[in-house]
């Protein structure tokens, strides 16, 4: 637990803070809505090769003063399977006729979101924040509304307790999301102290990891659209 636990009003929401662009963003977002003290972070570490996350996710909660921040360890996830962010000896790469690129860790929405459910019950929050898109995603089944739709009604009954799983980007684009940031003023905090890139590098990252790619092209085409 990173951030100070302080005198604690009941907790709203809670947001899956990867230390990423998308996450970081929603946790600017339940802040604004609920204010710093009713909200709380989780943060999973699985493994992944890009595990400096963990170090963003922890300033971010710090920066924002949200009233805590939680980083859980899925450590069975190496048992279960391999892909391109748990082995770093694999090569980031989309094969060819795949639906996705090699960086999917199966499951892994279904995981955290029940996972922070199961805190946010415990803190009394009936949000969970996450910052999927089917938009301008990678292919990966689990950032689907159909998904989280089906996830939110399963967790709904595995809990009995009334989680409500908020998506603020599911249907927004990269460059969308980038125009948000900028309206919030937070332009340059999530340019400079998120790291989204696959090779744990950050701001504008290695520049060309599918990630890295994503970012950087939603970030140019919002700028060009601003500027123009
Ligand atoms: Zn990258």
């Amino acid at each position: 637990m990173s951030a100070a636990r302080r005198s604690q009003p009941a907790a709203k929401a809670v947001v899956v803070l990867s230390g990423g662009q998308d996450s970081a963003l929603c946790l600017a977002l339940a802040v604004r809505r609920h204010g710093a003290d009713a909200v709380a972070a989780i943060t999973f570490t699985y493994g992944q090769r890009h595990a400096v996350e963990t170090r963003y996710a922890r300033r971010l909660a710090r920066r924002f003063g949200i009233a805590v921040h939680k980083v859980v360890r899925l450590g069975f996830y190496r048992d279960l399977t391999t892909n391109a962010l748990l082995d770093s000896r694999q090569p980031i790469a989309r094969v060819r006729g795949a639906k996705c690129p090699n960086t999917v860790v199966e499951g892994r929405n279904a995981f955290f979101l029940l996972a922070a459910a199961v805190w946010a019950k415990t803190l009394g929050a009936t949000e969970v924040y996450t910052g999927v898109s089917q938009t301008d995603f990678s292919g990966y089944p689990d950032c689907r509304g159909v998904f989280i739709r089906a996830q939110q009604r399963a967790i709904r009954l595995a809990l009995d307790y009334p989680v409500l799983i908020v998506t603020p980007f599911l249907l927004k684009t990269k460059a969308q999301e980038w125009a948000l940031a900028d309206r919030l003023g937070l332009l340059d905090l999530i340019r400079n102290e998120t790291v989204t890139c696959y090779n744990g590098i950050p701001g504008s990252g290695c520049g060309k990891c599918p990630a890295c790619r994503l970012r950087n092209r939603g970030l140019r085409d919002y700028l060009k659209g601003r500027n123009a």
